[in-house]
């Protein structure tokens, strides 16, 4: 937390805190998605596949390209943190921090999910969100965030000396490890920050600190993705339920989340394209 110190404020404060910002990333520079093909395609959906993670636990599933997604709300206010990897590479991961820079702090429909250096492409892209309404609240809170990393183990040892095995973190590594019939610790190192869905959080407004709120989500919500590659995805039901109030700790009251995968019909994608990789040449020098 920045600490404020009037001992080493410089005359000319005023005039440099009030400097314009300019975007880091503005969005005319991004591979533009081209939600037209998008908004074509899921108007013909046929439903796949389906699966239920059970509260407090993950299950990792594949989503072939040129596919959707949706992660229901199923039976009460929940939350769920997404992590995705390439089918073929799991070095290639949803990389939170970026999409951030890109998007911003929280995703809705028209947002991509970009993967991590050197592949750095979108490998899904978001095509409808029934939490688009939301918004920004009076506390400078919004639903799908990309700024806070995932519940873990480390961390609640840290902060309160408890040991709990059903953090997202935890939960994460199970489903891969089972998934990819590979160790925990092989696993581990391929769970990374993710998506907080359905999720209501943002930075209070005197010390910035992340926060929570109680989730707006409510059985039958839905938010949606489309897969621009193969992915694998690893979905945990947090063991805070709603984060209304605790995370890490068997005190909320959680649910289900649902899965459903839907194909379309594949003329209405001969227009789309799957991205390629960064086409940086890697050298890091001249
Ligand atoms: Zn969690």
């Amino acid at each position: 937390m920045k600490n404020y110190n009037p001992k080493n404020e410089p005359t000319d404060s005023i005039q440099r805190k009030s400097i314009k910002p300019v975007i880091c990333y503005p969005v005319e520079t991004l591979l533009p998605a081209k939600m037209d093909i998008y908004f074509n395609a899921r108007k013909n959906l046929k439903k796949v596949n389906e699966f239920i993670i059970p509260a407090k636990d993950a299950i990792c599933f594949k989503v072939p390209k040129g596919h959707f997604f949706r992660i229901f709300c199923e039976s009460g206010p929940q939350v769920g943190d997404l992590n995705l990897w390439n089918a073929d590479n799991l070095k290639e991961k949803f990389y939170s921090g970026k999409t951030r820079a890109l998007h911003g702090t929280h995703l809705s429909t028209g947002d991509r999910l970009w993967s991590s250096f050197p592949y750095l492409r979108p490998i899904a892209t978001i095509t409808h969100d029934t939490l688009d309404w939301y918004g920004f609240d009076d506390d400078g809170g919004s639903v799908h965030d990309v700024i806070g990393t995932r519940c873990d183990p480390y961390t609640e040892k840290m902060l309160s000396g408890n040991e709990y095995h059903f953090c997202c973190h935890s939960n994460l590594i199970r489903a891969l490890a089972h998934f990819q019939n590979i160790s925990f610790e092989e696993a581990e190192i391929f769970v990374h920050d993710v998506l907080n869905v359905f999720m209501c959080t943002g930075f209070t407004k005197d010390t910035h600190q992340y926060f929570m709120k109680a989730s707006p989500v409510r059985p039958g919500d839905y938010i949606e993705f489309f897969s621009e590659i193969d992915i694998i995805a690893g979905l945990s039901s947090c063991p805070g339920g709603d984060c209304s109030e605790k995370h890490s700790s068997d005190e909320a009251n959680c649910y289900p989340l649902r899965i459903e995968v839907y194909s379309c019909i594949e003329k209405e994608l001969e227009n789309w394209v799957s991205p390629e990789v960064s086409t940086y040449n890697g050298k890091h020098k001249l």
